[in-house]
């Protein structure tokens, strides 16, 4: 099952060989969670998307990185970008907090997918960040703070390993 535009290649011409003395060998999409938090009702001009509303709460975007997912999640935490992509126009009106790095589960529509299935969570506005598959949405609304465990809960819900899947980027080291 896949999201992808027909005849689009998959994970086919992965070189191992070239992870050679890199801790981490990547298995499935490397995705990531970038968390913001709008802190009362707002409209937001989103490019393509129109104007959309955004009720109060938390809000998880979900995307997918096949090279330089580090340097991408950085991106969206920078406070001052070109608006490009549905998570520009976000993260610029309502800066990320921070974010997850997500490893072995299915795909980013999988784990909006499995996000949006926790107490509390939807997929809202419709169709955010999902410009290039078919699915409702790549952004996950939550009425509370989510915390790493139902990251990793819903991580695994979407095919990942129970345990090691989610790992905090950036501002601080991984918590113990
Ligand atoms: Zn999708």
């Amino acid at each position: 099952m896949s999201d992808r535009a027909p005849g689009e290649p998959l994970a086919l011409g992965v070189d191992h060989s070239a992870a050679t003395g890199g801790a981490r060998s990547s298995v499935g999409p490397r995705l990531y969670i970038v968390l913001t938090r709008v802190p009362r009702r707002s409209q937001l001009a989103v490019g393509s998307l129109g104007t959309v509303t955004l009720e109060r709460g938390w809000y998880g975007y979900i995307g997918s990185a096949a090279r330089a997912r580090e340097a991408r999640v950085a991106r969206h935490l920078a406070l001052e970008k070109p608006l490009r992509w549905h998570a520009d126009y976000l993260f610029t009106a309502f800066p990320a907090e921070r974010a997850w790095l997500v490893d072995g589960a299915d795909g980013e529509c999988e784990l909006a997918g499995a996000l949006a299935a926790l107490p509390g969570a939807e997929r809202r506005p419709r169709r955010f960040g999902a410009g290039d598959c078919r699915c409702a949405g790549h952004l996950v609304r939550f009425t509370r703070r989510p915390l790493r465990r139902d990251l990793a809960a819903a991580a695994h819900a979407a095919g990942a390993p129970p345990s090691g899947a989610v790992r905090a980027f950036g501002s601080r080291p991984a918590a113990s």
